[in-house]
């Protein structure tokens, strides 16, 4: 044989063998994480107190008081460094008033129907309006009705699509009602939206959300209805095709507010300037406690440091936790971080945000090219164990698009998503639909796979393609 070849040979396997000595070491470290979290269910915890401030809506007191308590968690954790930044933050408010009722039936007389103004909505004239309903479930079903919507209140009645299995699927084939669905109404007319919670549920509570409008589009007020309330006005137009409805809020746009992206760390030891960052958004709507979204990302953030620190974990690479502020309403917190002036030193590799509930992980999703992601199922044996190895293609997070834009690779926790949108933007979001096991093995899962990537760092192919332009 040849010498070189030997060598070769030689190399591999002591490679492998490092290799296979480098897993073992991660996987026992996965196991000290996961038994310290399922013992002490520390991110239940932090959520709990968390939620006491109530709805954490961008720009009020309650949110202040959610930026208090987060700070204060974090430093008694005994981080390296926690700090606050500073973003400015819109400042929309529901008002009080906030009401909806089918008027003058002739089968089925007056009922009230369970609305909620959508995020950003003006609000309806004094006396609010009193119209006639066009029920439509896409945007070409209206553009066919044109003009014939003037002076009425569009319906956007499309469901979720129950097909799905991922409901974030059936979500995004349902949300332009919601986002967009204002203006295309103004574009024929009409004088007010009503739109179909995204929910999966049939039952009375409004789900609100985001909505937009457009520079040289007239502005119209809109709202959600609940899926029960939007199941009986469906049926009531089918008996009554000129069926009315009266719908009154108040909601009004305020100054922009000062608040904080709450921020804490492990500094690396070898390389304190790259960064793996771990994220969520403090934020939550304002008719809700937020549990759920995001308030499970929120605690999963700090346990898994808390996890970390307290393991005396310390990568080469900097652990960084972030907590975003009001992703909801414009996503203020991670435009203000991705574009300060403090990151100029910095590197960030990887972002991982957790946002779709705390519910049972089962993996993460890249949102990168194939060979990206292709290069970290590589981790999947550290997760396997737990069942929660699916490591595969998606969306990461909304608070980290602006650093993905800038080259950081996107990474999102991902639970079981079929309880979601049950609670989703409403007043179901609460405390008891969590389960502390589940919610904390997100947070193990967190922790583990920040821990591996800071002490890895990427390799040369994805740190020359994607992050050094
Ligand atoms: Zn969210």
């Amino acid at each position: 044989m040849q010498y070189w070849f030997v060598s070769l040979l030689a190399c591999l396997v002591i490679f492998s063998a490092a290799q296979s000595q480098q897993n073992e070491e991660y996987l026992e470290i996965g196991e000290k994480i996961l038994h310290k979290g399922l013992v002490e269910e520390g991110a239940y915890t932090f959520l709990e107190k968390l939620l006491e401030v109530g709805p954490r809506f961008a720009g009020t007191p309650e949110k202040a008081a959610a930026v208090e308590i987060t700070y204060q968690m974090l430093k008694d954790i005994g981080l390296d460094k926690v700090w606050l930044e500073p973003v400015t933050v819109p400042r929309w408010v529901r008002g009080d008033v906030e009401e909806a009722k089918i008027v003058g039936s002739q089968r089925i007389g007056d009922e009230i129907l369970s609305i909620a103004a959508l995020g950003g909505s003006i609000a309806t004239p004094q006396e609010g309006i009193t119209a006639p309903v066009v029920e439509v479930h896409s945007f070409e079903e209206l553009e066919e009705l044109g003009d014939s919507v003037e002076g009425k209140i569009v319906f956007f009645n499309r469901p979720m699509d129950r097909r799905h299995l991922n409901t974030f699927a059936a979500y995004s084939g349902a949300v332009n009602q919601r986002s967009r669905g204002a203006i295309e109404a103004a574009k024929y007319g009409a004088i007010g939206v009503l739109v179909r919670s995204l929910t999966l549920r049939i039952d009375d509570y409004p789900h609100t959300g985001g909505m937009r409008y457009e520079d040289g589009i007239p502005q119209i007020p809109a709202a959600s209805i609940s899926t029960k309330g939007a199941e009986l006005l469906s049926e009531s137009l089918e008996f009554e095709n000129d069926l009315h409805v009266y719908m009154r809020f108040t909601p009004e746009m305020r100054d922009s507010v000062e608040t904080y992206n709450v921020i804490g760390e492990i500094t690396g030891t070898e390389y304190p300037d790259e960064i793996i960052l771990i994220g969520a958004h403090l934020d939550s709507w304002d008719i809700t406690p937020g549990a759920h979204d995001d308030g499970a990302g929120v605690a999963q953030v700090i346990q898994g440091l808390k996890l970390l620190h307290e393991l005396d974990l310390r990568p080469k690479r900097t652990v960084r936790g972030v907590l975003f502020a009001n992703e909801e309403f414009g996503i203020s917190g991670g435009f203000a971080y991705a574009e300060s002036a403090e990151r100029d030193n910095e590197e960030h590799l990887i972002a991982i945000e957790s946002d779709r509930g705390g519910f049972l992980p089962l993996g993460f999703t890249v949102d990168n090219e194939d060979q990206v992601v292709e290069y970290f199922q590589r981790y999947t044996y550290l997760f396997e164990p737990y069942g929660m190895h699916q490591i595969i293609q998606g969306f990461g997070g909304v608070d980290i698009i602006p650093l993905r834009e800038q080259g950081t690779i996107a990474i999102g926790l991902l639970p079981d998503s079929q309880r979601y949108f049950d609670v989703h933007h409403s007043a179901k979001d609460t405390l008891e639909t969590v389960n502390p096991r589940e919610l904390e093995l997100g947070a193990v899962a967190m922790a583990l796979f920040a821990y591996v990537l800071a002490e890895d760092g990427l390799p040369r192919f994805i740190h020359e393609e994607y992050l050094s332009n």
